[in-house]
């Protein structure tokens, strides 16, 4: 036999059938595709329960033999019951029953030696395990402390895949340990061989400790490397260096700003003007709470790049929100705004929107005035990178919002030009920093704590429905109470409806109601009716409803976009009281005088967009109230969600939960590309001193070897974690 490496196919080592099979289940494919495939869990027979000490209701795993299976009809259904009895080595027995007998049949028969386990119940009065999971064993097995339990799937079982990884582990010599001897000696980590051995096949509890601490570092080492590259290569491209300009925009308009800036906006707003002034391009995250202000540290950086001569955009996730911004952006300006137009001031630009619905005419000036430069600032949402609009000299982009766009938008909107536009991205969502050092690994971060003073406390309340629905009357009252006293009011919904079609808004983030971890529980509630809608709740509470005489408008993304337009523009002139929506309200809609908001089907949203949300008010002087309404009952994780909210205004505190809830693969699986994800032990939640470690490794070793030549274990790490294609753009190019 040829010398087998982890590239080698599996079927000279365990034969066709199986590979046919760990290929096409599994998509293991190489002896390194199956190496990887590390064991869910393990039994440890140390462990193991005794017959004769099972209590009902509690999870047992036990290994037995079979003594007698039988093979009955049922007598309701079609189909065929397995009555087994098994007896364990202390000769107590049990008896367990399958449900699909004609199934496992085939497996389970007298002599067969099997680790079982689930629930213990009672038949007949007497114990026994219904439909457990069982595990044949073969002789191998019967020496090992602990039985790895593996990924499997109906037509491949655990055991067979246990049986190929000790197949392979036989023949394989010791891969060369792609981890620098220096990392691994600090670090105290087991070499590469030892621990593949020692998660398939471990001695002792410390012998699997050691071995998932070891390959969770590589799988560390892979994002943080790919993500030096990445920075490496955004980088090293060339930028127009756009040093501020001494008596320009940036200076006229600092002069004429109503408010002072706060601390955390001029250190924030230096670091930026640093960056912008060098030969290659800034690549910045600024992440500041709701209200924290980073539209003029925005617009400061914008003014600081038209002094250079220029052109700024700035991108929105909805078109709501790149149309507020437009207006807002002219109104900080004022004259500055006003090129081409009386009283503008001398060194005047213009502020563009550029939106994907224009009328045809208002579309074509748009992008004339983007490619001539008569626009300083274009603003819009992402078809304006989309549809490759022309810039006469794009110098920045800023990316508001951050969390709708993907990485992969991101480096879109770098362009592929000879020159890459500055990049300043913004966020309101706090970000965990374990996930600032991977999905956004490839910027800087800066953090604006502080909010700007004169900012009003938020009361958030749960309103139970279940429990207490008498008070849906009283969220209404309280809608009165706050238009009375001259203020407004969002309400939210999960919906649009109007019709039958599942079809939502298409501006809005909806929760996934099908994602089973956060629909999860609040199925109970779903099932009853279809979550609330804007275009339902809207009728419900005009004229004679619950809120008579309101001034009342409908906001959602099916609107034409000019209505939007019109509906937004009257609810901030303060010409509504009450505006019904969805989750397009959601990032930046800013109305100082909006003091309530009513969240219908609370628990449809996630944590982060909740906070979001009520981030809508409390931007004025008066304090803002959040009610959550919602049917989920007392007790369930949907409930403890929205207490949660309630609970704190911390948005870093939210955001960790919203991540302990959400599958950490959708976070992590936001970088890779490539056929299956090098990701599997590392952890968001637990290995955060693992990763920023790692982060610092990866920084040096990129440093001092861009190219990776000298680490071509770490190279392949690298496609391990990213692909292979993705690995090629970063290495081959240096
Ligand atoms: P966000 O960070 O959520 O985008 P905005 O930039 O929309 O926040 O700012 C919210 C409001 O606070 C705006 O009306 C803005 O003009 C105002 N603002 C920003 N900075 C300050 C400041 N230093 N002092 C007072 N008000 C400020
Ligand atoms: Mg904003």
């Amino acid at each position: 036999m040829t010398e087998i490496d982890m590239l080698s196919a599996l079927e000279p080592i365990v034969g066709r059938r199986a590979a046919d099979l760990l290929s096409e289940q599994l998509d293991i494919a190489t002896v390194g595709d199956l190496v990887r495939h590390y064991p869910r869990r393990y039994v440890d027979r140390g462990k193991l329960t005794d017959i004769a000490g099972l209590e009902i209701g509690e999870h047992a795993t036990l290994v037995a033999q079979v003594e007698k299976a039988t093979l009955r009809d049922m007598r309701q259904r079609r189909g065929k019951l397995l009555n087994v009895v098994i007896r364990d080595e202390k000769g107590a027995t049990l008896d367990c029953t399958f449900f699909n007998g004609h199934k496992v049949n085939h497996y389970i028969h007298p002599g067969v030696r099997a680790v079982f386990s689930g629930k213990v119940g009672v038949f007949n009065k007497k114990l026994q395990l219904t439909h457990p999971q069982f595990e044949a064993l073969d002789e191998a097995d019967e020496v090992r402390p602990f039985l790895s339990v593996y990924p499997a799937t109906g037509k491949l079982g655990s055991q067979m895949i246990a049986r190929c990884v000790r197949q392979v582990l036989d023949v394989l010599d010791d891969p060369t340990d792609p981890l620098p001897p220096l990392v691994r000696n600090r670090e105290g980590l087991a070499e590469l061989g030892r621990a593949l051995r020692r998660i398939h096949v471990p001695e002792s509890e410390a012998d699997i400790h050691a071995a998932r601490n070891r390959l969770v570092w590589d799988e560390a080492m892979g994002v943080q490397l790919a993500l030096a590259l990445r920075r490496q290569a955004t980088g090293a491209r060339p930028a127009a260096a756009c040093p501020p300009k001494p008596g320009g925009l940036l200076d006229a308009f600092d002069a004429a700003l109503p408010f002072t800036l706060t601390a955390g906006q001029h250190a924030v707003g230096a670091e930026i003007s640093a960056d912008l002034a060098r030969e290659h391009p800034m690549n910045r995250l600024v992440q500041g709470d709701v209200g924290a202000g980073k539209t003029v540290i925005a617009l400061r950086a914008m003014l600081q790049v038209l002094d250079s001569g220029r052109q700024a955009a700035m991108l929105a996730p909805t078109e709501v929100l790149a149309a507020q911004h437009a207006r807002s952006l002219r109104a900080l300006l004022g004259p500055l705004a006003a090129a081409g137009e009386l009283g503008a001031a001398e060194q005047a630009t213009r502020v563009t929107l550029l939106t994907g619905s224009l009328g045809a005419k208002a579309r074509r000036q748009a992008l004339l005035d983007a490619q001539s430069g008569a626009a300083g600032i274009v603003v819009g949402t992402h078809a304006l990178i989309q549809e490759h609009v022309g810039f006469a000299d794009l110098g920045l982009v800023v990316v508001d919002e951050q969390h709708r766009f993907g990485v992969e938008q991101r480096d879109a909107l770098r362009g592929r030009g000879e020159q890459a536009p500055h990049m300043l991205v913004m966020t309101a969502t706090p970000i965990p920093r374990t996930v600032a050092m991977t999905v956004y690994g490839d910027l800087e971060v800066s953090a604006l704590k502080e909010l700007p003073r004169g900012r009003s406390p938020i009361a958030t309340s749960v309103v139970p429905l279940a429990e207490k629905p008498a008070w849906f009357a009283s969220v209404w009252r309280r809608v009165r109470e706050e238009v009375a006293a001259g203020h407004q009011v969002y309400v939210v919904c999960p919906r649009v409806g109007g019709d039958t079609a599942a079809k939502e808004d298409p501006d809005a983030d909806l929760v996934d109601l099908d994602d089973p971890d956060i629909g999860a529980d609040s199925d109970d509630v779903a099932s009853r009716r279809p979550p609330q809608a804007v275009l339902d709740v809207a009728p419900k509470l005009e004229g004679e409803g619950f809120l008579p005489g309101l001034r009342l408008g409908v906001l959602h993304g099916k609107l034409p976009p000019d209505e939007k337009d019109t509906v937004m523009r009257a609810f901030e002139r303060g010409e509504l009281d009450v505006l019904v929506a969805t989750t397009v309200i959601e990032v930046g809609v800013d109305v100082p005088n909006a003091t309530g908001i009513v969240i219908l089907d609370a628990e449809r949203f996630g944590l982060s967009q909740l906070h979001q949300l009520r981030g809508r008010v409390g931007r004025g002087s008066a304090p803002g109230v959040c009610l959550l309404v919602t049917e989920a009952p007392a007790g369930t994780t949907a409930r403890e969600r929205l207490d949660a909210v309630a609970g704190t205004t911390d948005g870093f505190e939210l955001a960790r939960l919203d991540l302990e809830l959400r599958r950490e693969g959708d976070v992590l699986g936001a970088m890779q590309s490539g056929r299956r994800s090098g990701l599997r032990l590392l952890s968001l939640l637990r290995h955060e001193e693992i990763i920023a470690k790692a982060q610092v490794y990866a920084g040096h070793i990129v440093a001092d070897d861009p190219g990776l030549r000298r680490h071509p274990g770490l190279a392949a790490l690298v496609g391990a974690t990213v692909g292979d294609e993705e690995r090629a753009a970063y290495l081959d190019k240096v």
